[in-house]
């Protein structure tokens, strides 16, 4: 969408800081922390040497390690951007060899169950402070990252009670100098409103397109060849990374439920209309629902161009 990052920071906020998992979000955020002069060394680390490797091809750090207590050994911050079942494994890995004080953040699209998984490994001298950027897209991967991913979108905080506010605010100049937008809210909030507002919307992704692709008397190629009917907007989000969608649900279970519930209520009510033929119902809602699109562009998290503005290479959308 064409967003800019403002000029670069004259002191870095961190001297030392180490990302574990260099996937879209760890390199987007590496480019970022990068470019605005955030951190004055940037350690990577990935299980996937593949990953590692492509990162160091690509200069996205200054020092890369396999082996995570040695890549976290020196870091003021630590920022876990792996899928979130893999939070926990990582936490045990590196809490022995965590430096005094140091923060450990993350950017998982739960909350509740990061907290839950990482506050008792880590040790207490240690600051937890969790994070979760409501930007995205649907690729993977270190070369899909870009450093303005972040511009202009909410980073959502989330710290624990008793959380240390220097630690905090830290967190917050982080996100700030890369262009995101901070709201600090209840883990347990946060869930319930990503479930509705990202959660379902990517299950009823891969719901649709999963019913589309079981049909029997509409073939696949007639599914491909009318998609821009509108279910061509649910393949994006279809495509999302399998395997940080199957641990966003099994750690938001609860959340996710409960909007499903109200979910499946309302689409009862609507087949109701439907049958019976509720043509001022059904006009009603759908004159409701317009007018939030018009808010979500009206807030800047939107563009009125057409095809919902995503023409562009660096769009982010949608977030996990
Ligand atoms: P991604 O592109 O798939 O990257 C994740 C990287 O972490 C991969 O290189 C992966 O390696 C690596 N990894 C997996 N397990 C690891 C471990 N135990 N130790 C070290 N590295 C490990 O994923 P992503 O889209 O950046 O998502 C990362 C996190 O950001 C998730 O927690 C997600 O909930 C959150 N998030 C995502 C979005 C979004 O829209 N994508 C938005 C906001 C927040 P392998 O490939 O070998 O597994």
């Amino acid at each position: 969408m064409g967003e800019r990052l403002g000029p670069p920071l004259s002191d870095p906020v961190f001297e030392d800081l180490t990302i574990i998992g260099i996937g879209l979000i760890g390199s987007s955020l590496a480019r970022a922390i990068r470019k605005q002069n955030v951190a004055r060394r940037i350690v990577i680390a990935d299980s996937a040497p593949e990953a590692l490797a492509r990162a160091e091809a690509l200069g996205l750090g200054d020092a890369y390690a396999a082996d995570l207590p040695a890549a976290v050994v020196d870091a003021d911050c630590v920022i876990l951007c792996a899928p979130v079942g893999a939070n926990a494994a990582i936490g045990r890995a590196i809490a022995p060899a965590l430096k005094r004080g140091a923060i450990v953040s993350d950017v998982g699209s739960v909350k509740s169950a990061v907290i839950a998984e990482l506050a008792p490994i880590l040790p207490a001298h240690a600051h937890l402070v969790p994070a979760h950027p409501v930007a995205g897209t649907e690729q993977s991967g270190p070369d899909a990252g870009f450093a303005t991913l972040f511009v202009n979108r909410w980073s959502i905080l989330t710290p624990p009670d008793g959380a240390d506010a220097g630690a905090v605010a830290k967190v917050r100049a982080l996100w700030e100098a890369i262009g995101a937008n901070v709201e600090v809210m209840g883990a347990a909030h946060h869930d319930l409103v990503l479930a509705i507002t990202s959660h379902v919307p990517h299950l009823i992704a891969y719901n649709i397109v999963g019913t589309a692709a079981d049909l029997e008397d509409v073939t696949q190629s007639e599914v491909m060849k009318f998609s821009a009917g509108g279910f061509r907007d649910f393949t994006r989000i279809a495509a999302s990374d399998p395997t940080m969608w199957r641990d966003v649900f099994l750690h938001n279970k609860e959340a996710v439920l409960e909007m499903l519930g109200r979910f499946s209520e309302d689409l009862t009510a609507l087949q109701r209309m439907i049958r019976r033929g509720d043509g001022d119902g059904l006009f009603e809602l759908f004159a409701r629902t317009r007018a939030i699109r018009l808010g979500i562009v009206a807030q800047g998290q939107e563009t009125a161009a057409p095809d919902f503005g995503r023409r562009g290479p660096d769009s982010g959308s949608p977030a996990g």
